[in-house]
């Protein structure tokens, strides 16, 4: 099952862009922040914590305890690895 596809952007909840997927990531695969070209600077590096991360905005874009297990905002929607 696709869980993201090339093209697709993340946003925080108010939606602003936050990063593009860059292939097709499958739902078996293990979430790693070289599957997005990211919009935001500095980009988040792998092995960070996440917690939960938020737009200059301050409405969230991206909740987790680990970076293999995230939840991000797609269009519209949280959606969860
Ligand atoms: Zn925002």
């Amino acid at each position: 099952m696709v869980y993201a596809r090339k093209g697709e952007i993340i946003t925080c909840e108010n939606g602003h862009p936050i990063g593009v997927f860059n292939r097709d990531v499958d739902k078996s695969e293990t979430a790693r922040v070289d599957q997005i070209d990211w919009l935001i600077d500095p980009a988040p590096k792998d092995g960070d914590p996440i917690g939960e991360l938020h737009c200059q905005c301050g409405a969230a874009w991206a909740r987790a305890p680990r970076w293999h297990s995230v939840q991000v905002f797609i269009g519209k929607e949280w959606r969860i690895l």
